[in-house]
């Protein structure tokens, strides 16, 4: 019966995706996936990443990134998911990135690159409001389609959960999701920063400084963080207008703890 109801769904989709094309932006796509297909989709698509990216050996840093990241989830409104947080041992490249259905991973290099647990903290949230605001249904089911998002379902298509995979360590996997989703995942993600009590203007911070390495090259770092997103300069623009409806309190006085991420992140990281 569910697969039945999938075909018709599948069949409207067509369709609406043809009508989507004619208003392009504004409309709202369509996610065909359920709950547990996304979660599914997103399990299968994580253990091809950590086939080919090295999960960070050290409980306690693991724990400190849960710890945050628990601390943003818990002012988010989708509970349908459980947000799952992972270290990734790789210290030159600046990336993260949030899986279908919850899967989050965090690079080593990105937390070099944080200047305090806010910054940190901003990455997380944006991410995690792309989950939120079921973005990944959305974005794969207009880029490939049901039927072939429903064989990864099936576990019989290992070889494009794998390529899925390869594009989000690219810092590619991001392209699936349009400008509105980025800036909708901008302003829910200083939201939930807001929400866990950290400087919201916390996220400009970390874009400006993002801006700079971007234009410097980046040094020895491989920034794949962001890059396929809205130009920086234009979101830093979005935030900087959103930041004012914060109560200047938090705005100018909400913590950004530089020092316990000194202790318990920077310094365990080598
Ligand atoms: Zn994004």
């Amino acid at each position: 019966m569910r697969r039945v109801i999938h075909e018709i769904l599948y069949a409207a989709g067509a369709v609406a995706l043809l009508a989507g094309c004619i208003t392009l932006e504004g409309t709202r796509s369509l996610n065909l996936l359920s709950t547990q297909e996304e979660v599914t989709i997103g399990r299968e698509i994580a253990d091809e990443i950590e086939a080919k990216e090295k999960v960070l050996d050290d409980p306690a840093l693991q724990q400190y990134l849960n710890e945050i990241g628990q601390r943003l989830v818990a002012g988010v409104e989708r509970r349908d998911v459980q947000y799952q947080f992972k270290v990734i041992d790789a210290p030159d490249t600046v990336n993260a990135f949030a899986l279908p259905g919850g899967f989050m991973y965090v690079y080593t290099g990105l937390m070099k690159f944080c200047d305090n647990e806010a910054e940190l903290a901003s990455v997380m949230a944006h991410e995690i409001a792309h989950v939120a605001a079921y973005h990944h249904g959305e974005a794969l089911t207009r880029a490939y389609g049901y039927q072939l998002l429903l064989s990864i379902i099936l576990g019989k298509n290992q070889a494009q959960a794998a390529r899925i995979a390869g594009e989000f360590i690219g810092g590619m996997g991001m392209l699936y999701f349009s400008r509105q989703n980025e800036y909708e995942a901008d302003a829910k993600g200083m939201e939930y920063l807001a929400r866990a009590g950290y400087q919201p203007g916390a996220m400009i911070t970390f874009m400006q400084k993002l801006a700079q390495a971007e234009q410097g090259g980046g040094g020895a770092r491989r920034i794949t963080l962001f890059a396929t997103h809205p130009p920086t300069s234009e979101r830093i623009a979005r935030l900087s207008a959103l930041e004012q409806q914060y109560p200047a309190d938090l705005r100018v006085n909400g913590p950004v703890h530089a020092d316990r991420f000194h202790d318990r992140a920077i310094s365990r990281i080598r």
